[in-house]
């Protein structure tokens, strides 16, 4: 999504490759956020910003982005390219899909995870289960961070591979042999809109009210 937003200029501090064109992009902090919550990030002032979740925590002193090339689009390949000390614009943060504590489900597809990392780096994991769905073993970006601290409460379902420990199957299959989802805690959902759409329709059957469903669609 491309969007007009008052931007500022800030320098890279490190680009890291964590998968096979998935980069983590960093910054210096220059203002407070929620976790979850997101920026616009463009090449220049004046071109139209995209946007981006915050993947790091509220109180780190760095922001990391976590994105992956789009080969045909605008901005991703350029921000690939980006090297220490080069300059990208970045917007403040805004947005609603923030954490709280308290139970809640956390449930992502790719690069949806963003939101979920900053929340458990900020410290929201008590109560928390995470998903994270992917097609490949190597999409499960940051998973040495959760096991350590959720252990059995991040599940990864890999559809097109299999390892020991890894849920073998999409999210939605994984979800609907899931025997209890709570009705009254919160799910919250982020990523391809095909995974939004479909886990909605599942929490909703499963009687999970939707005022406890809380989405970002990445477009
Ligand atoms: C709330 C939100 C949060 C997001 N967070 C993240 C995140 O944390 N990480 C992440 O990786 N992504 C995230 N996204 C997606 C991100 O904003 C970008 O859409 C994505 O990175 C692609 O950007 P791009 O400039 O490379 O591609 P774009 O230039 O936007 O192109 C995207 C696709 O559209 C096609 N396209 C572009 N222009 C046209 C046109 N005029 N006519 C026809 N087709 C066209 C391109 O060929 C390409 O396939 C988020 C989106 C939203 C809405």
């Amino acid at each position: 999504m491309k969007t007009k937003l008052e931007l500022q200029k800030v320098k890279v501090l490190r680009q890291r490759e964590i998968a096979p064109g998935v980069f983590v992009l960093s910054f210096p902090r220059p203002w407070d956020f929620i976790a979850g919550q997101v920026i616009g990030l463009s090449a220049r002032e004046t071109d139209d910003a995209r946007l981006y979740s915050i993947a790091s925590g509220e109180l780190d002193d760095e922001v990391d982005i976590l994105y992956n090339i789009n080969p045909t689009g605008k901005l991703t390949p350029w921000m690939s390219r980006l090297n220490t000390a080069d300059s990208l614009w970045v917007s403040k943060p805004f947005g609603s899909f923030t954490g709280k504590a308290g139970a809640a489900w956390w449930i992502a597809s790719g690069t949806g995870i963003a939101p979920f990392r900053a929340m458990f780096r900020t410290g929201l994991t008590a109560g928390k289960k995470l998903l994270h769905g992917g097609r490949t073993l190597d999409t499960f970006y940051f998973e040495d961070e959760f096991l350590q601290t959720l252990n059995g409460s991040y599940v990864r379902c890999c559809s097109r591979e299999e390892a020991e420990n890894v849920y073998n199957g999409r999210l939605t299959k994984y979800l609907t042999e899931c025997e209890t989802l709570p009705p009254d805690e919160l799910y919250y959902l982020c990523g391809s809109a095909e995974m939004v759409v479909e886990v909605r329709d599942i929490l909703i059957a499963r009687g999970i009210p939707f005022d406890n469903i809380i989405s970002e669609i990445y477009f």
